[in-house]
């Protein structure tokens, strides 16, 4: 798979996003998910913000549309974010400061090729102190149910 694929076009790294998680690593919250937004655990899917189809979970995404609105590729490069202006990303990534991800500097590493570091960076952020597996982001561990 190419790892742009699992790269936000605001930064994220999609590998610790709850709902692409959840598809892979546990049914059950995978169901738990669904159950909280109202739908059926098939709608919880997603292929990463680069792999996008009409299934996927982040297909509506508001961000996604304003880039492609703008006719950029990524949050960087659009006027309102070095003024700091958009209410979008600027929840976003205030959320997760909460969890010791910063998406600016998430983006400058894209710019800089370097994103085997985000990942890597990333995925070490979102492991489970407890049991060592991989988690996702706003959520107890799928693995071993610690708490984040
Ligand atoms: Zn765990």
């Amino acid at each position: 798979m190419n790892e742009m694929e699992l790269i936000g076009r605001c930064g994220l790294y999609c590998g610790t996003c709850s709902i692409y998680r959840a598809e892979r690593d546990s049914q059950q919250w995978r169901e738990k998910i669904a159950a909280e937004h109202n739908t059926t655990s098939e709608r919880v899917t997603c292929q990463g913000c680069g792999a996008l189809t009409s299934k996927c979970w982040g297909y509506d995404c508001k961000i996604l549309q304003c880039i492609h609105d703008r006719e950029i590729e990524f949050c960087d490069e659009c006027p309102n974010y070095e003024k700091r202006t958009c209410s979008m990303f600027t929840e976003l990534e205030d959320r997760y400061t909460r969890y010791g991800v910063n998406l600016r500097d998430n983006l400058e590493m894209i710019r800089a090729g370097k994103v085997d570091d985000l990942i890597r960076f990333t995925e070490k952020v979102f492991t489970c102190k407890s049991c060592g597996k991989l988690r996702a982001t706003s959520t107890n561990c799928f693995g071993c149910g610690a708490e984040g």
